[in-house]
């Protein structure tokens, strides 16, 4: 098993009729990079930023943040790196940050929320970010995303952020590119009216299962109500990829799901161009895409 998977290390993620997807790995801190690396991954999918914050007893500074950014986009030569800004709350929870307590923090402040009701917070993030932009290729991901006119603020947020780096003469890379996370069942309907505002998607199966079967992903008692397949959440995908595409973005799966090699047919079928799973899972994935032919 070892030597078939070290065969597809080097190889085209490609199955046997020529189509072709990306595979990226998921990160949470600047540790997983010789990970991403030996497995051989097209890219970074998804680098979740709460370490920063995890790890800190404080907020950490612009610096901290930039460091951690750039150090990820040189080990990666010139691939894609998709940083998610901020999604702390529900279950990634940080003192110091003195969030209120919540009956149903899931549902309540966190993520992209707590960026737009403190948008020092989230200019920090995005100054760090544009600054590394310079040092590699590295493209802003919004996360828990449910309405068009919160992608508007985030971008006027980030055209602020561009604005004062011009004025100070800080570089940074001016072609970026801007997602959103599609992980609630509302940005999956409005997917074709978000799909017009960024340039790609990147579906976050997690949490997008959870708010679609109403099932807390943390609940295990729930296990017999779960349905990890359920025809609802793979048909929001489909349309998710399908209104990404008429739009002329690319559209990948950054979610468990997307590891899940009895649905990668599936996904292909469907045109998903990216699926970004954990380092020691690409290989595997690979492999699978290789043994699939469409024409079949
Ligand atoms: C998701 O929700 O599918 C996702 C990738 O993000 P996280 O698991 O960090 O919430
Ligand atoms: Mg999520």
């Amino acid at each position: 098993r070892k030597r078939r998977l070290e065969e597809v290390r080097g190889a085209a993620s490609e199955t046997k009729d020529g189509r072709s997807v990306k595979i990226f790995a998921n990160i949470g801190n600047p540790g997983n990079i010789p990970q991403v690396l030996d497995n051989d991954a097209e890219g970074i999918g998804l680098f979740r930023s709460e370490f920063l914050y995890l790890e800190n007893s404080d907020y950490p500074t612009e610096d901290q943040q930039f460091e951690a950014y750039k150090k990820t986009a040189e080990a990666l030569g010139g691939k894609t790196v998709v940083i998610r800004t901020l999604d702390i709350g529900a279950d990634k929870q940080v003192d110091y940050f003195q969030l209120d307590k919540e009956e149903n923090p899931a549902m309540g402040m966190r993520a992209i929320r707590i960026c737009l009701t403190r948008p020092e917070l989230f200019k920090t993030q995005l100054r760090a970010l544009l600054r590394a932009s310079a040092f590699g290729k590295i493209a802003i991901m919004f996360p828990m995303i449910i309405s068009v006119d919160e992608v508007k603020q985030c971008k006027a947020i980030l055209a602020g952020v561009r604005a004062e780096l011009d004025a100070e003469g800080v570089a940074y890379d001016k072609d970026m590119e801007v997602g959103i996370m599609v992980e609630t069942p509302a940005a999956a309907i409005m997917s074709d009216e978000l799909a017009k505002e960024v340039d790609f998607f990147s579906i976050g199966s997690n949490d997008l299962t959870q708010y679609t079967l109403a099932i807390d992903r943390q609940q295990t008692k729930l296990d017999a109500f779960f349905d990890a397949h359920h025809p609802a959440v793979l048909r929001l995908i489909q349309q998710t990829v399908e209104n990404g595409h008429k739009a002329g973005i690319w559209v990948g799966i950054c979610g468990e799901l997307g590891a899940d090699l009895t649905l990668t047919e599936a996904f292909l079928r469907m045109g998903v161009d990216e699926l970004s799973v954990s380092p020691p899972l690409v290989l595997p994935l690979r492999e699978k895409v290789r043994s699939l032919d469409l024409r079949k």
